[in-house]
């Protein structure tokens, strides 16, 4: 919907079901996530000995309008995407798929990876040639180039030179295997189809939306191998790493009716409202939210401090996530069309607003001034998450860091910049008192305070998200440690 929202990047789904139409099924789990993305989409599918891949720009139903009869074959993966490296074009849209002297290979992506620049640079000096500018290509390019013998082994290899961010769909014409980063960043879990098929998804909606049955989360640094009937799990690197998954899968990007590595999106958000309301102290009339991502979080303030939920602002369902798309008219348009005040609620009322999170201040601004001329009395903004200070460099597009509000304001200066009577967040031990099931216990909250989980080899080219390799690599050598907490 707008600029003042971290955009998440990719959403990937993979099936392993004979006897079952995994295009469709792909299809289907692709429309489940296509709120983690929605510039491109692609379903590649394999038979025992052939691929055949279907990609294209826009919505799942757009790029699948009528293909999806053609595609047989009883394993499959799928990709939908939001570019945070590389840029919006055609070629760079996933899965990738390749040839290389052990057969063809096909994978989809999920994350960023911190040293891709770098890497890069050493493949392309080494003799590779790229065809896209994502930083997924480096990976396959890794794996086509190893020494290793099979596939699993290349993979092992590969997995041990990157950083970052990635859970992974791989296929190989008769195989699928799932794989997570061993701090986890992003999600991804195993379900069970009714008639003893796999699946692997970035969220726990999309087995719903299959009929798949959760069997758990794929842990970090694990690599799940499904052959014929069986399921090999084998572990990627050999020490373990501290978990962290990014604690913005449940403030904001994750849908609610998900589970992620234990936690329930929805009970998360919940109680990050009720929190917010204890923090707050506020009293008012009513409690509204922002549709949708802020509406969770404004039922449970409205439930913990008593004062009554109403719809104040509506949403225009039907333009889908305009936000996502990358290019700032288009976001702008979307703005103005997406939101409306609803009067009757707001009038002479003081109002509870609730929403998720402030980048730059520009959306809540103009949502502030919408609630006025719909005649609410007082507007308290609050917020769901801590102020963001400091940019993301595994995959989500969090802009320069320049370019957050509250990286160079106090929350009174954002509070007067967006026009509200008071402003509130939640404070980072407040989220992580929300957020308590999560069953591997780390969460990345990196962009809250600075502290990362890992060392980011290519900082400075990877701030801003949007980089291109052609124009970008960084230096060997050049390795600002993460930073520490202050
Ligand atoms: S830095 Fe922020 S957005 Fe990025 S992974 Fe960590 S918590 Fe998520």
């Amino acid at each position: 919907m707008n600029e003042d929202k971290l955009h998440e990047e990719c959403g990937i789904f993979g099936i392993y079901a004979p006897g079952v139409d995994v295009a469709l099924n792909t299809y289907w789990g692709l429309y489940a996530l296509q709120h983690r993305g929605q510039e491109s989409a692609g379903i590649c599918v394999a038979n025992g000995y052939a691929m055949d891949i279907r990609r294209g720009m826009g919505l799942v139903n757009e790029v699948f309008r009528d293909s999806l009869p053609e595609m047989p074959g009883h394993i499959a993966i799928g990709h939908v995407r939001y570019s945070t490296t590389g840029s919006s074009l055609a070629a760079n849209i996933q899965p990738l798929l390749v040839s290389y002297a052990g057969g063809r290979i096909a994978m989809a992506h999920n994350g960023n990876l911190t040293n891709a620049p770098l890497l890069r640079k050493k493949l392309e000096q080494g003799g590779s040639v790229f065809q896209t500018t994502v930083d997924s290509e480096v990976i396959v390019n890794l794996i086509a180039r190893s020494k290793k013998k099979n596939v699993e082994d290349r993979i092992a290899e590969s997995m041990n030179q990157v950083e970052g961010a990635y859970c992974l769909v791989i296929m190989t014409e008769d195989r699928l295997i799932g794989v997570r980063d061993p701090n986890g960043f992003r999600p991804l879990c195993l379900g069970r189809m009714p008639d003893g098929g796999w699946v692997f998804a970035s969220e726990s909606c999309a087995l719903d939306a299959v009929g798949a049955m959760m069997i758990r989360d794929v842990e970090p640094g694990e690599m799940l191998i499904v052959d014929g009937k069986e399921l090999r799990s084998r572990r990627l690197v050999a020490e373990k790493r501290p978990p962290a998954l990014c604690v913005f899968e449940y403030i904001y990007f994750a849908r609610p009716d998900s589970v992620i590595d234990g936690q329930s999106v929805h009970l998360a958000r919940l109680a990050m409202g009720r929190q917010l309301a204890i923090e707050s102290g506020l009293k008012a009339d009513i409690v509204i939210s922002v549709p949708d991502s802020g509406t969770t979080a404004a039922h449970g303030f409205s439930s913990q401090s008593g004062i009554p939920f109403a719809e104040g602002l509506i949403k225009n369902r039907y333009i889908g996530r305009t936000f996502i798309q990358p290019e700032q008219k288009k976001r702008d348009a979307g703005v103005r069309i997406k939101l409306n005040a609803v009067a009757p609620a707001v009038a002479g009322k003081s109002v509870i607003m609730v929403d998720d999170s402030i980048v730059r201040g520009t959306t809540s601004g103009r949502i502030v001034r919408m609630l006025r001329d719909a005649g609410a009395k007082k507007i308290h903004m609050c917020v769901s998450s801590p102020p963001i200070v400091y940019p993301c460099y595994y995959g989500i597009d969090t802009t320069a860091r320049k370019e957050l509000i509250a990286s160079s304001k106090t929350i009174e200066q954002i509070r007067r910049y967006i026009g509200a009577d008071s402003l509130y967040y939640l404070s980072l031990e407040g989220l992580h008192k929300a957020v308590t099931q999560v069953a591997l216990g780390g969460l990345c909250s990196a962009c809250f305070h600075g502290e990362y989980p890992t060392e980011v080899a290519c900082a400075k080219e990877l701030e801003g998200s949007k980089f291109v390799f052609e124009e970008t690599a960084c230096a060997m050598g050049q390795k600002p440690k993460g930073r520490k907490r202050p």
